[in-house]
């Protein structure tokens, strides 16, 4: 994966995105409090890379996408698209800036419209843009895209309910480059289908990539899946950052207790931790009364006193692997180290 990646060259940079829902009193009433969606998420994403998102169910990574695609405005940050700050555009320069950024959707079913043919599902971005000025070109563009998504032509006046899941996230993969767009920003794309299908969308995934040079930002809750796919890593809890590190080196050494959490559950990457691997117990926090200090401490085996005091800084406790914990922090006193709680339990 990546054979084209250019870590020389960012293509976005996602700059302290925060997003926070207000949750109002009565229909016009002031804000009672806030959904902590997002906190303080930056991030780079260079030319043919594939940027991981991961975490439980909850945790921002599809509010990172969202955001990121202004399909819900960030409360705060912003979102640079090369050297343009692509928050601040507006009408016809959002629109043309909106066509560099693509997004295939978990469930291809649900995203593709049934009273619409193949054909025209798959041209409808150009249509929109006007990209050709003769049906013979708008239509071969459409053959084009649907040769290099594996679909069979004699498709294309079919509808979507007649064809199979996996064949319906290729028409999604189809409409989605159908633009040639730059950066692609996959949320769960093969979770909602059978494993054996998984794998086939993930090569074409690929495929596509190496062959058009795009930058995917993948957004998946499956980390078997994101150990094959990714260049890079993002783990998230509770709408922040906990760690970012380049594959190798985060299914290598995870720093971070949540991520090492989460590799723990899944035995085919951690086979040497077995033994003594650890559950994450208890549920998730409410993103609306988040705790306070670092938001994992309610569920961290390694909590210390510190932790529910002060939220931990994001640092780069190695070369390029970054970890938000206070493990890390050498200034700590040590009444700050005292061990306070474990809330994993070992297995
Ligand atoms: Fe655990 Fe404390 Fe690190 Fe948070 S800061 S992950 S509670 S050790």
């Amino acid at each position: 994966m990546g054979k084209n990646r250019d870590m020389s060259e960012v293509v976005l940079r996602a700059e302290h995105l925060t997003k926070r829902y207000p949750i109002k009193k009565g229909l016009f009433g002031k804000a009672a409090n806030y959904v902590h969606a997002l906190e303080d998420v930056s991030f780079e994403l260079h030319r043919g890379e594939t940027f991981a998102i991961v975490g439980e169910s909850g945790c921002g990574k599809s509010t990172t996408g969202k955001c990121v695609l202004r399909l819900t405005e960030p409360t705060e940050g912003k979102v640079l698209l090369g050297e343009e700050d692509f928050t601040s555009l507006s009408g016809e320069a959002l629109t043309k800036a909106r066509q560099k950024m693509k997004l295939i959707f978990q469930d291809p079913y649900s995203s593709l419209n049934p009273r619409m043919t193949v054909a025209d599902i798959i041209a409808e971005p150009i249509d929109i843009a006007g990209t050709y000025k003769t049906r013979a070109e708008r239509d071969a563009r459409v053959e084009e895209v649907m040769e290099a998504v594996g679909l069979d032509l004699a498709f294309k006046y079919r509808y979507p309910h007649e064809f199979s899941g996996g064949q319906r996230q290729r028409i999604g993969i189809a409409r989605a480059i159908v633009l040639e767009p730059e950066i692609v920003v996959c949320d769960e794309p093969v979770s909602a289908l059978d494993v054996s299908v998984q794998a086939k969308v993930i090569n074409l995934l690929e495929q596509l990539q190496d062959r058009l040079g795009l930058s995917y930002i993948f957004i998946s809750h499956d980390l078997s899946v994101v150990k094959h796919i990714s260049d890079t890593v993002m783990v998230m809890y509770l709408g922040h950052e906990m760690e970012l590190a380049d594959k190798e080196a985060l299914f290598a050494k995870p720093l971070h207790p949540y991520t090492q959490a989460l590799l723990d559950v899944i035995p085919r990457i951690r086979h040497e931790r077995i033994q003594d691997k650890r559950i994450l117990e208890g549920d998730v926090p409410s993103p609306t009364n988040p705790p306070s200090g670092c938001v994992f401490h309610t569920r961290c085996p390694k909590c210390m006193k510190v932790c529910s005091e002060r939220a931990p800084e994001l640092r780069e406790v190695e070369p390029g692997h970054l970890c938000a914990c206070h493990l890390f922090d050498d200034a700590l006193s040590e009444a700050e180290r005292q061990l306070v709680g474990v809330s994993v339990a070992a297995k």
